[in-house]
């Protein structure tokens, strides 16, 4: 496969590059595959549907055709991916996406993990990797726990110290082996900066190959495409069943922040997953919705929210959408919504109510968007009761499928990105209990913390990475 990038269709690279840089430094845009090839008929019409893995290898196979081996990439799949997504409904025309059911709790953990395994094999025979890894939360326990035991990469992590979760801090500061935390007494952009600095010695460069781990990475954003594919397979699947609805449109409602995960649903799409349309939620951060709805894309500061994962004000993959398809074409595509912290409350809790579902701040603004759109936001939307995108709530564009939805014939699927367990604090705020805690949370409380104390100053970090690593 060629990839190309979002700011200059003239660059053409192979796999191993875009995946060993991450970013295009010289013009600073992203890559993107030049063509997402149709995944085989066979597999589109099967039913029941395919193993999660069976699509997984399929669909990666084409990225990294010519560079990977079908065998190598086999075992990258099977080690990427020891659990499944699983789906879980909620009601006849509802479906929960459960992308939590990795060693992390979150979804991220489908990226890194097939991150890392690429890596690993398009390093091979070169000189050790070093990666630097600031976080505020999800994005370092993901890669951590990717990484860890992955031959000839190593991985830092910088958090700052005392603003993050017990669990999250827990779930960083455990690893053994060649992943290791430092604790960093500043605050999140205080890591951030230690590891640009870094990136950008010349003379640390010289003596250490450094690399990232970003969420812009291809290597992330492609295997997020895998779930997409299964779910909408299962789903169309099984409709007969549960709701008896002929040829559905299918709906991914998407909790979204910096916009990888809902990039990776247009990927699945263009694959030929059976999807028409995504619902884009946000929490207060909802620059895309704006976008959508005025046509500006104005990025922002990003504003603290219970559903902290997503506090993104200049989503990064907003350039991949827009390199992949025009503002006209993304308003036939997506219904876009956002929630404030009362809202991510209230929608917990009636998801509860409603359902018996305990879910997590970032997918209950999924489960409310859907809940709302499917009643009567829709509807009312289209009788020419626009909500003001100022407010909470469906934003005021109607896309394709909107009509589908008015007429009974579509269903939902929303994707629970992280398990309740993990913001447990907001949920019981939200519902007066505690969510059940997987036994792998449970585990990584009881382990011995390894961090360590780094201060906010890069001449001593540069002098820890040149002693330690
Ligand atoms: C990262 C994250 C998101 C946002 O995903 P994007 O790809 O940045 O849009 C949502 N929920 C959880 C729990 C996350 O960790």
């Amino acid at each position: 496969m060629i990839y190309t990038d979002t700011r200059d269709k003239s660059v053409k690279v192979d796999f191993k590059t875009a995946v060993m840089s991450g970013m295009n430094q010289k013009t600073g845009g992203l890559y993107i595959p030049e063509s997402f090839p149709k995944l085989q008929d066979s597999l589109l019409n099967k039913d029941p549907a395919p193993s999660f893995r069976d699509i997984a290898f399929n669909m990666a196979k084409p990225y990294v055709e010519g560079e990977i081996p079908d065998d190598e990439l086999a075992l990258i799949i099977q080690d990427a991916y020891p659990f499944s997504p699983k789906i879980a409904p909620l009601d006849a025309i509802s479906y929960v996406l459960e992308l939590f059911h990795g060693p992390t709790c979150a979804f991220k953990d489908f990226g890194a993990r097939f991150m890392a395994r690429t890596m690993s094999y398009l390093n091979r025979g070169e000189e050790p990797l070093h990666i630097l890894v600031a976080t505020s939360g999800d994005t370092g326990s993901a890669v951590g726990s990717a990484f860890h035991g992955v031959e000839g990469i190593d991985v830092t992590i910088l958090y700052p110290e005392g603003k993050i979760s017990l669990i999250q801090e827990k779930q960083l500061s455990t690893f053994t082996g060649n992943v290791r935390a430092l604790k960093v007494k500043g605050t999140f952009d205080d890591c951030q900066k230690l590891v640009k600095t870094a990136f950008t010695d010349p003379k640390l460069r010289k003596k250490l190959r450094l690399s990232s781990a970003n969420s812009i990475n291809i290597s992330r954003l492609l295997p997020q495409s895998f779930y997409y594919m299964y779910a909408s397979l299962v789903v169309r699947n099984r409709c007969a069943m549960d709701n008896k609805i002929h040829d559905p449109a299918i709906i991914m409602v998407v909790p979204s922040g910096n916009f990888g995960n809902l990039t990776s649903g247009l990927i699945a799409r263009e694959m030929g997953a059976p999807i028409s349309g995504f619902v884009a939620a946000t929490n207060t951060n909802k620059t895309i919705p704006d976008w959508i709805a005025s046509g500006d894309y104005v990025p922002r500061a990003s504003v603290e929210t219970y559903a902290n994962a997503m506090d993104v004000g200049a989503p990064s993959n907003y350039e991949r959408i827009q390199a992949m398809y025009s503002l006209d074409e993304v308003r036939k595509m997506f219904a876009s919504y956002w929630l404030d912290n009362d809202g991510i409350i209230k929608a917990i809790d009636n998801c509860h109510t409603k359902t018996g579902y305990i879910i997590d701040p970032h997918g209950a603004i999924g489960y409310q968007a859907w809940n709302d759109i499917r009643t009567s936001a829709m509807v009312d939307l289209i009788d020419g009761k626009k909500n003001d995108p100022a407010n909470p709530g469906l934003t005021p564009n109607i896309p394709d499928w909107g009509i589908k939805v008015v007429n009974k014939k579509a269903v939902g699927i929303i994707l629970e990105t992280a398990s309740p367990a993990k913001f447990s604090s907001t949920v019981v705020e939200a519902i007066g209990k505690e969510p059940p805690i997987p036994s792998r949370l449970e585990e990584v409380m009881r382990l011995p913390d390894k961090a360590i104390p780094m201060e906010n100053d890069y001449e001593k970090f540069k002098k820890w990475l040149l002693n330690n690593l």
